[in-house]
């Protein structure tokens, strides 16, 4: 094993056939580009997966990055850097959200945008994966700066984007007013309408019905599919969701409508607690009413606050991270009281914590499959603007029951007869179908 690999903790033997200058250079610090690409390791040495493939799936095909100059609003000029990574595009144009956070960097853009190579794959639709971001804290700016940034970042991204290249969506503090921005710079620069050129936008342009929910209703989707499988009745089943944003919300709101109990939630402001259930129509009316859309502030009797910390250690069934990546870590993983925990978030868990979990019997259901239902619905987005043909509602959210229970079905299925976890069983369908597709297409020329 190279000092590389051993400083970065990714298995020495999967990489031994690889010539050396097939692997990326990483920074020592793990992060979630280690923790994906160990994933990729791992499951390359049990497929047995041509070497040459696996060298292609360890890097993006295509990086572009961006400083991106914004005119604030009291005069000065800040360049931000920004960045669009395509980890693959084998199983059809790349797919996946934009992010604006402070801790953007081009190792969390480019394990985002693998991992959406690999969701794509493990419910079946034809998409390749990609992701983009800016560094930037958009808590700290007005809507005005936040729209200026948009329409440079776009334009200088619009090179590599297209409805057949790679279609964005939103991700962490991006929503649909923003895919509208994008939209529109691209049909103002281009001179057509093309606003199937992303996904998640407001319905009255083209958006699909059901977007906004969907990544929350396929977390509960999921959620549900796993308690039939562990004699769980969701009327006995309690919930704690960490993130209240656009999937931790929805999940809530959704998984409360089918009759679980959900005890805690949190967001980047601490979390709230009540052991008979929490009102989420109250919860939802006050964030909503919330200048940053935070649950700070929110009183009612029998909810007591919580931290962060308290409600990753509540003591529930189901636990669902809907914030951001490494949420449950070495430390905290000991004390999970959780029996399953469904990642809304993607990569919640780090590899080391993921161990713990699975040692202490806890089920956990991977980010690739449990988060999958917002590409889905995003996919049906895309399909209706190709058509120009809208479908209803109901029609969204029957297709995509069909899509996450077959996914789910075929992934515990998977994991079942090779006695593996689930992430396993996931990425090994999902890097199977990859491999498949590469090797079907040849290397070109
Ligand atoms: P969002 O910005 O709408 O919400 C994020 C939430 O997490 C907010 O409530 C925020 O306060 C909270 N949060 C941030 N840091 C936190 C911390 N340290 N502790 C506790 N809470 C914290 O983002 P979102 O779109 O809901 O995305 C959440 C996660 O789901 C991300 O990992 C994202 O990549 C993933 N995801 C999103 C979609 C989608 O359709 N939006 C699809 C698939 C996966």
């Amino acid at each position: 094993m190279s000092e590389q690999h051993r400083a970065s903790g990714v298995a020495g033997e999967a990489l031994a056939h690889l010539p050396p200058d097939f692997v990326v250079t990483r920074p020592r610090r793990r992060d979630l580009w280690d923790t994906v690409l160990g994933m990729l390791d791992d499951v390359a040495e049990r497929i047995n997966l041509d070497p040459g493939i696996h060298a292609i799936l360890r890097q993006p095909e295509r990086e572009l990055t961006v400083a991106v100059p914004v005119r604030m609003d009291d005069g000065p000029i800040r360049v931000f850097t920004g960045y669009r990574i395509q980890h693959s595009s084998a199983r059809g144009p790349c797919k996946g959200g934009i992010r604006y956070h402070p801790a953007v960097c081009p190792n969390e853009v480019r394990a985002l945008a693998a991992l959406m190579t690999w969701k794509c794959a493990v419910v079946g639709i034809p998409y390749g994966g990609a992701k983009g971001g800016v560094q930037c804290d958009p808590k700290q700016m007005s809507r005005e700066e936040i729209c200026r940034l948009t329409r440079r970042f776009t334009s200088m991204i619009m090179p590599i984007l297209g409805p057949r290249r790679d279609i964005p969506a939103p991700d962490v503090n991006t929503d649909a007013q923003i895919m509208a921005w994008i939209a529109d710079t691209v049909c103002m620069l281009q001179n057509v309408a093309t606003m199937e050129i992303v996904t998640g936008k407001p319905v009255s342009l083209g958006g699909s019905q059901g977007r906004k929910e969907a990544t929350g209703r396929g977390v509960a989707l999921i959620t549900t599919e796993l308690l039939k499988r562990q004699r769980r009745r969701l009327s006995e089943t309690t919930v704690a969701i960490q993130g209240y944003g656009n999937v931790g919300s929805a999940a809530a709101k959704i998984l409360n409508q089918l009759g679980c109990r959900v005890v805690a939630v949190s967001d980047i402001s601490g979390g709230l607690y009540a052991p008979g259930g929490l009102e989420i129509n109250a919860i939802d009316r006050h964030v909503d009413s919330h200048p940053g859309r935070l649950l700070e502030g929110f009183h009612a009797p029998g909810v007591d606050r919580i931290s962060n910390h308290e409600l990753l250690t509540s003591k529930v069934d189901v636990l669902i991270p809907a914030a951001l990546e490494h949420q449950i870590h070495a430390d905290n993983a000991p004390q999970v009281q959780a029996t399953m925990v469904v990642e809304a978030a993607n990569g919640p868990t780090t590899p080391e914590a993921d161990k713990v979990l699975h040692d202490r019997g806890i089920v956990v259901v991977p980010d690739i499959l449990a988060n999958a239902g917002g590409v889905v619905v995003s996919y049906f987005e895309w399909v209706q603007n190709m058509q120009c043909f809208f479908w209803e509602e109901a029609e969204v959210n029957r297709h995509l029951k069909r899509i996450m229970v077959q996914a789910f079905q075929r992934v515990w299925e998977l994991s079942e007869r090779h006695h593996v976890p689930l992430r396993l069983g996931a990425y090994m369908l999902a890097v199977g179908e990859v491999a498949n597709a590469v090797q079907t297409r040849g290397i070109f020329p």
